[in-house]
């Protein structure tokens, strides 16, 4: 039996008026269909938007501590649902088990951590320039805002952006990508049981032309802070900019990370194969184009190709070395690309492959890929994939290897694995992403510093996570007082 899942409007849980539904499968088998989701229209859209608008006043006027309660609630809801949490993910997205687990615990502690955060919204006091005079700025909420989110981590980015949303004072309308709806409706089934008011988080599923589209568009909406890809993020900031809403789209990345010679080969494949391999490649901070010194290419060719071999590829819930990608047609890309790097004349390593036996075969699997001899102005070392494909390019020194790793239209996540203190100063000072590393992987972020690219990457607008996200959902008066 098969569960179908409603919007949730203004406190309730409630079937689309478009009586359709549409369903997901597990990417693992893909026989095993998940649940069934609303496929909704403008008009439910503007259903929530209008419970939204009207729940505003009364949610912005609630002491910001009370509104953290809410917020702390829900996160202590989410925490005793974790391992249902953990599954769900897994059964819809096709992350490993170890994965998985990571990204509910990090949507727990982003509740926590802003709901912490209401206390400290504060604004600033200044010097006034005269006597008898007061100075200061002080946050308000923006109004009601759309959240619009990948399927890639579809418990932890609705969670980055709703908490502070509402910690900050603001009603919600999300809508979750139609390849992973069930993470997101868990984070809604909790606020609804931490008490939140009716009509403050809404959360309604279908596509991104229809009901994403109204949430771009529609005039009651203050603000939309989008997640995904670089194509669609850049027509949601156009259609926002019509009437000058805040807008804040982040979206992909072609990361690279620097492997310089007097790096512990060991450590940079360890490095590379996690940032390229994990989460199957899906993630914005995949690292995708290993730029390697020529002094140590051929080592680090070798040891890259051996560990890719070694990754264990299964079903997300035997917490193998990597899961299945999410869908057929994100699997299809990514075979389409290793078609282009050969077709490009790079040398495909290992993987590539389609897996389709035994426990594969209903399954979206794919071994992982490593090409060498990859030129930087090929499509593969220049465009997104979002799968496990690592293109290996040759540097000849480091002034070389940073020209190479600017040389991309993104700029999302960057690393260098070097034990030189000045190159990796330099890295940091030179390289053009939002977010540079030294001895890391691309991926994996703290919930409480700013996150965020450059280029086109993001509008750059704000940052998310940490203080920036209140940024980004709150507006500062100034205001200046003769007594
Ligand atoms: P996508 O752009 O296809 O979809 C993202 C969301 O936008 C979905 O909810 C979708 O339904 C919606 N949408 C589609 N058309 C729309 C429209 N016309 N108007 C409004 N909304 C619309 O992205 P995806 O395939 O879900 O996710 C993968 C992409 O997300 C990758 O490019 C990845 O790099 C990016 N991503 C970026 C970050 C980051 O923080 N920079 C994080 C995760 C994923």
């Amino acid at each position: 039996m098969v569960t179908t899942y409603g919007n949730y409007v203004n406190g309730e849980w409630s079937d689309s008026k478009s009586g359709a539904t549409f369903k997901v499968t597990n990417p693992a088998d893909s026989n095993d269909v998940v649940a069934r989701f609303q496929e909704s229209t403008s008009s439910d859209a503007e259903t929530a938007i209008q419970a939204a608008v009207t729940a505003q006043d009364e949610w912005a006027e609630t002491p910001a501590p009370a509104r953290g309660e809410f917020l702390k609630q829900a996160g202590q809801e989410l925490g005793e649902r974790k391992e249902e949490a953990t599954e769900t993910l897994v059964r819809e997205e096709g992350k490993t088990r170890s994965e998985a687990a990571g990204e509910v615990q990090r949507a727990i502690d982003i509740f926590h951590y802003y709901a912490q955060k209401t206390r400290d919204l504060g604004g600033v006091v200044k010097s006034p320039s005269g006597r008898d005079k007061e100075l200061y700025t002080k946050r308000e909420p923006l109004g009601t805002v759309s959240i619009i989110t990948p399927w890639n981590y579809p418990i932890a980015i609705p969670s980055w952006k709703l908490a502070p949303a509402l910690a900050a004072g603001n009603t919600v309308v999300a809508k979750p990508a139609s390849e992973a709806p069930n993470s997101t409706r868990i984070i809604f089934e909790c606020l609804d049981e931490a008490g939140l008011p009716n009509g403050v988080a809404n959360y309604v599923t279908g596509p991104g032309s229809e009901v994403g589209s109204s949430l771009t568009n529609h005039e009651d909406i203050d603000a939309v802070s989008f997640t995904g890809s670089t194509a669609v993020g850049t027509t949601v900031a156009e259609a926002a900019s019509e009437d000058l809403k805040r807008c804040q789209c982040e979206m992909g990345g072609k990361n690279p990370t620097v492997v310089m010679p007097s790096a512990d080969i060991e450590e940079a494949v360890e490095i590379l194969g996690v940032g390229a391999f994990g989460t199957t490649g899906q993630s914005c901070t995949a690292a995708s184009r290993a730029i390697v010194h020529e002094q140590v290419y051929d080592e680090f060719v070798t040891a890259m190709v051996e560990y890719a071999k070694d990754v264990e590829v299964g079903p997300g819930l035997e917490d193998p070395g990597m899961g299945p990608h999410v869908s057929e047609s994100e699997l299809e890309s990514t075979l389409k690309y290793v078609n282009i790097g050969e077709e490009e004349g790079a040398t495909l390593e290992t993987g590539g492959t389609r897996l389709t036996d035994g426990e594969y075969t209903d399954g979206y699997y794919i071994c992982p890929a490593v090409f060498s001899d990859v030129d930087n102005d090929m499509r593969i070392a220049q465009e997104e994939i979002f799968g496990p494909v690592l293109s290996v390019i040759k540097a000849n020194d480091f002034e070389d290897a940073l020209e190479l790793a600017n040389d991309v239209d993104y700029g999302l996540s960057a690393s260098i694995v070097t034990q030189d203190l000045t190159e990796a100063d330099k890295f940091i000072d030179g390289i053009e992403a939002g977010v540079a590393k030294v001895n890391e992987k691309t991926t994996g972020l703290e919930l409480h510093v700013p996150f965020g690219g450059f280029k086109q990457s993001s509008t750059n607008t704000y940052r998310e996570q940490g203080d920036a996200g209140l940024d980004f959902f709150t507006s500062t008066k100034t205001i200046y007082r003769n007594y």
